[in-house]
């Protein structure tokens, strides 16, 4: 009598895909463009207090509100996580928003803090993949910041003063990219998020 093999593919269920870094270690650029390559993938979009950037629409890069809203949906327990990464400047990310992206049947790709990284690991555990940015040096860094001009001098000393503390921060996720040069730690992300999404196969018989 003839065996035959029966391969059943499960498709990955409700995952989350989470690239973090200190600011300023090029992360978003790395997110922009697995998000234009991998249509598997969709963007979190948080909510923030922060004030918009010129370029930047409500809705698409981040949800802007005012730090009372915030608040609200604090107290309604609407966040999955969320973090005040800078004095009174909140950035969180809403559980309806990663319903919205599951419900579309794609993986939910995040670009957050290391704190909210930590959090969103401790709650999915196996489902969710967390990457570290690293940065070649401290100093690379701090330059990088400057050179962006997005902030003022309060604001860059700010987020200096945080991005030191948060390269401490680098052996909590699952691994780590060193982002020296951009295209060789885009193709080390692209194929560590492709790995782990690769369906697994269970044989039954
Ligand atoms: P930026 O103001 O430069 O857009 O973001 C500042 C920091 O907040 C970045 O490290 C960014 O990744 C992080 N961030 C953005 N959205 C969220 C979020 O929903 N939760 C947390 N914890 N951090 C976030």
């Amino acid at each position: 009598m003839a065996v035959i093999k029966v391969t059943r593919v499960l498709i990955p269920p409700r995952k989350l895909i989470v690239i973090t870094a200190p600011s300023g270690a090029g992360k978003s650029s790395i997110v922009k463009k697995l998000l234009q390559q991998q249509p598997e993938l969709s963007f979190s979009i948080s909510c923030t207090t922060r004030e918009k950037r010129p370029g930047e629409t409500d809705g698409v890069h981040y949800y802007f509100m005012t730090v009372e809203e915030f608040k609200k949906k604090i107290a309604a327990n609407e966040f999955a996580e969320y973090e005040e990464v800078y004095p009174n400047r909140f950035y969180g990310t809403l559980r309806s928003e990663m319903e919205r992206v599951w419900r579309e049947r794609k993986v939910v790709l995040f670009d957050i803090d290391v704190k909210g990284a930590v959090n969103l690991k401790k709650e999915f555990g196996e489902d969710c993949l967390t990457i570290f940015i690293s940065p070649p040096s401290k100093e690379s860094l701090i330059n990088r910041l400057k050179n962006r001009g997005t902030e003022d001098t309060k604001s860059l000393k700010e987020r200096i003063k945080r991005s030191e503390q948060e390269l401490e921060f680098a052996d909590k996720f699952d691994k780590i990219v060193l982002n020296k040069d951009f295209d060789t730690a885009y193709m080390r992300v692209k194929n560590l998020v492709i790995s782990y999404l690769k369906p697994k196969t269970e044989h039954i018989l």
